[in-house]
């Protein structure tokens, strides 16, 4: 979502004259777009902070300006602490208010003291934003953002606040505007994506059909999701749209009921066994990828046994995994019995560990196997071209007289560390 709000932001500044660039030292403006999700994305914006302030410095001995503003859930949480630690900064934005950016920037010039904006706004943001650029065969649309479900652990809900869908008429007009731009590939995100309710009566499963038929929309993903928001729409998506590929990433969190309910996750690990059941009997094909947290508080050896003993069953083939963070304010983080970081460590190499052998186990268990990859970059060698597969997996193929955009059959011929080498079926 981060990616794709900072995207957003160049297309609103565009306007006034200002290019992406590389290089902060050649920079008239400096975005830190920052994430509040773990205690450690959290602090790293103060060092960045630190480093920036050096090269405004610099620009300014030369006469040269730089303005340096702080948006995303770190500025929504912490938006006066960043300004006392760092009062060098010219503007704080939450995730809600970047299509201000305009007048922010010229209220900074005028004012010349700190603007700080992390309000909620009644108008949604994306009522007043440009038309999204592409860059090259893929692309994210937002199409919901922030969380009503209040997992004890999770800030979302008060960073981003209260789950907002946007309406089906703006997605499809974003979607058609992306293929024009040469998009082939989209991802629907949100914090919750299929909590997603546009239109009375639609729902992500109508949505994604909406999106399948439209012209040069080969692929269709969608991310985040949670268990208890899959729809029988939605499931049946998975049976009925070849454009949607097998692979889905739901999160779990945890493979103890006992850790679930504290977490108010509000599903059991039965349900969400049942759940993949029906799903991968619509798909047959689907690869399933999840988030886990280790270290909840109160979280025994056996409840941690209950995780590893989930991941084998259910036979995740990627997954994103985490010692828990304690967020300032979560229900979570006032509990008791929270877990030593040692404990938290060991767990989670145990865990990664699992992980790591299902994830080449599954890589492995491609090779032979025929699959369609839409071709998104040059490769390092003469006719090599570089894609993903319908796992994300990357590949690499030689592939002459082929161009970046095309879908291609291929046959995975081996596996390296990062990527998966292929032939022309
Ligand atoms: N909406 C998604 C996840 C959003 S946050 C869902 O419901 O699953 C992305 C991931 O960050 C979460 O899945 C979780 O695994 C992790 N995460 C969130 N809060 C965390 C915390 N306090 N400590 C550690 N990991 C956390
Ligand atoms: Fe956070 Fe996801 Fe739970 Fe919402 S559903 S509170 S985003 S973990």
């Amino acid at each position: 979502m981060n990616v794709y709000d900072s995207a957003r932001m160049a297309d609103v500044l565009a306007p006034l004259g200002y290019g992406p660039t590389d290089r902060p030292d050649e920079a008239d403006m400096v975005i830190l777009n920052t994430c509040h999700i773990r205690e450690k994305a959290a602090e790293k914006v103060f060092s960045e902070l630190g480093r920036l302030r050096r090269i405004k410095d610099a620009r300014a001995a030369q006469g040269l300006p730089m303005v340096l503003a702080v948006a995303g859930c770190v500025a929504q949480a912490e938006g006066e602490e960043v300004l006392r630690r760092a009062p060098f900064v010219d503007i704080v934005l939450g995730p809600q208010t970047y299509h201000r950016l305009p007048e922010m920037v010229a209220q900074a010039a005028r004012a010349g003291g700190a603007v700080l904006d992390t309000e909620f706004p009644t108008e949604p943001k994306f009522d007043f934003l440009p038309e999204a650029r592409a860059e090259g065969t893929n692309a994210f649309l937002a199409i919901q953002e922030g969380c009503d479900r209040f997992c004890t652990f999770c800030v979302v809900p008060y960073t981003r606040g209260a789950e907002y869908s946007r309406p089906a008429a703006a997605v499809l007009a974003e979607a058609a505007s992306l293929a024009a731009q040469g998009v082939r590939e989209i991802t629907v995100i949100g914090q919750n994506v299929n909590a997603w309710h546009g239109e009375p009566g639609w729902d992500l499963g109508s949505l994604l059909t909406a999106l399948a038929r439209i012209d040069g929309i080969e692929r269709l993903r969608y991310t985040t999701s949670h268990p208890r928001d899959m729809s029988d729409s939605l499931i049946a998506a998975h049976r009925d749209l070849p454009e949607l590929m097998p692979f889905l990433h739901l999160p779990i969190q945890s493979g103890s009921n006992r850790i679930l309910a504290a977490m108010n996750r509000g599903h059991d690990r039965d349900q969400y066994r049942r759940l993949t059941d029906r799903l991968r009997a619509a798909r047959p094909d689907l690869a399933l990828s999840s988030d886990f947290i280790v270290g909840f508080p109160g979280e025994t050896d056996a409840d941690f046994a209950d995780t590893l003993a989930l991941v084998a069953d259910i036979g995740f083939v990627q997954t994103y995994s985490f010692k828990y963070s304690p967020r300032p304010g979560t229900p979570a983080a006032a509990m008791g019995d929270q877990i030593p970081e040692a404990v938290k460590e060991a767990r989670l190499a145990e865990l990664q560990a699992l992980l790591q052998r299902q994830t080449e186990a599954f890589n492995q268990s491609c090779v032979g196997r025929e699959m369609s990859v839409l071709l998104d970059r040059p490769g390092r060698y003469e006719d090599q071209l570089l894609g993903r597969s319908p796992y994300m997996q990357p590949v690499h193929v030689r592939a002459p007289g082929q161009r970046i955009g095309d879908v291609v059959r291929l046959r995975i011929a081996a596996v390296h560390p990062n990527s998966l080498e292929a032939v022309l079926a």
